[in-house]
């Protein structure tokens, strides 16, 4: 299947899970997931409208950037070691996989020698899984009042991986739980804490995460194929 067929079919189930869940004003941000995808692909994403792009590996990252550059926006979606964040900080414009203090840290350092601000969300392991990073559910707030500190961080909302499951009705109750957690950071009423996005949903359970209110879903396969 084409890219555009692909696209065409992932923005009717969007509409139809918007509907459903009576969020028909809402917008979901497709980030287009391009681990191991050629540039050809993606830059025939780009043509069909896709501007996002998400990468798991920073060097991929990095790799791609070269040729597409501003094309698109890039997002940091995998696991992000302290050491590769100089590599891409003044490429990405989102991070979604702030798990930690140190990790923090050296995103504060760097985005300051920059001088620029790097937006991130908070990895959650909702459900608690030892082969996924992210943190607890009950670590969340405490995490969020030392990030405070660093000026040069801003935080826009959470993400999460759900575990796989066949029916994706199995893990409903983890972009519920994710979505539930963002409106109790939202009521504490943080300064420069935003929960404006809710980054949840891939090409299994997108339609389930987006019910559950799913602003932003990161596809990969659902949109280039199975990877090799
Ligand atoms: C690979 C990946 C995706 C996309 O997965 P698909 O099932 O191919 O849509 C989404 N999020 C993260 C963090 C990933 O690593």
């Amino acid at each position: 299947m084409s890219i555009k067929h692909n696209l065409t079919i992932i923005e009717e189930n969007i509409k139809k899970s918007l509907k459903k869940a009576n969020r028909t004003d809402d917008k979901v941000d497709i980030i287009a997931v391009t681990k191991t995808v050629g540039v050809e692909s993606i830059k025939e994403a780009i043509k069909l409208g896709l501007k996002d792009i998400g990468e798991n590996r920073p060097q991929e990252l990095i790799k791609k950037y070269d040729v597409i550059s501003n094309n698109a926006n890039y997002h940091m979606i995998g696991h992000l070691q302290s050491n590769k964040v100089k590599y891409i900080i003044d490429k990405v414009s989102l991070i979604h996989s702030l798990d930690r203090i140190s990790l923090a840290k050296e995103l504060n350092k760097r985005a300051k020698i920059n001088d620029i601000i790097v937006d991130a969300l908070i990895q959650v392991n909702i459900a608690e899984e030892k082969s996924k990073f992210g943190l607890k559910v009950d670590d969340v707030i405490r995490f969020i009042e030392k990030v405070l500190e660093f000026d040069n961080i801003r935080i826009k909302g959470l993400m999460t991986i759900a575990p796989f499951a066949k029916d994706p009705e199995e893990i409903r109750w983890v972009f519920r739980d994710l979505r539930k957690l963002s409106e109790t950071i939202d009521n504490r009423g943080y300064n420069n804490i935003e929960m404006n996005i809710l980054s949840m949903g891939m090409t299994n359970d997108y339609k389930v995460a987006i019910e559950e209110g799913s602003n932003m879903i990161r596809i990969g396969t659902g949109l280039f194929g199975e990877r090799k």
